[in-house]
């Protein structure tokens, strides 16, 4: 048994971060995971945390296109990963406010979004524009509002996009 583990976010690591040697493979505790053949450094893979929040505009849900991997050209609300040491509250905000230029509050937490075999946890909220104007970029090239019955759902970027809009779409436009 190893005794020294880490943990990673992000993409797999190819060197031990402790000696520098190329990770191999081994199955430890039923799960194949990236070991050092030299130091017996153990990599655990973590989970990301990601924030969203879904807002209206006179009404509408404020989408976005993606203009980046993964899923570029598909839409979904605002949102991305949150920073180590910050709030998800406060991470939904931000990324509001970089990806579409809307300054956002958030209300109600609508629900937390995780699947087999996926690294991201995401967690959306449902809030409130306070100010600022809609702004494409190169993230978001094309962003629009749309009335429930023109949510574009077979164009959604994620699993989670298309459930956590029809859990909005049941709690406050049913
Ligand atoms: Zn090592």
């Amino acid at each position: 048994m190893a005794e020294m583990v880490g943990h990673l976010h992000g993409e797999k690591a190819r060197f031990c971060e402790r000696c520098g040697t190329r990770l191999g493979v081994q199955e430890l505790e039923g799960q194949l995971r990236p070991i050092c053949p030299a130091c017996e450094f153990v990599v655990y893979r973590d989970p990301k945390v990601a924030a969203g929040v879904i807002v209206t505009l006179n009404g509408e849900v404020v989408l976005l296109r993606r203009g980046i991997e993964p899923s570029l050209g598909k839409w979904v609300f605002p949102g991305g990963y949150v920073d180590v040491g910050e709030p998800t509250g406060v991470a939904a905000v931000r990324e509001a406010k970089e990806e579409v230029g809307l300054d956002v509050e958030v209300e109600d937490l609508l629900g937390v979004y995780s699947y087999v075999g996926v690294q991201v946890v995401l967690v959306v909220y449902a809030g409130r524009v306070t100010g600022g104007e809609t702004q494409e970029n190169f993230e978001a090239p094309e962003i629009r509002t749309f009335q429930v019955s023109d949510i574009p759902w077979k164009e959604l970027a994620f699993q989670s996009t298309g459930e956590a809009l029809r859990d909005w779409v049941k709690r406050y436009k049913a």
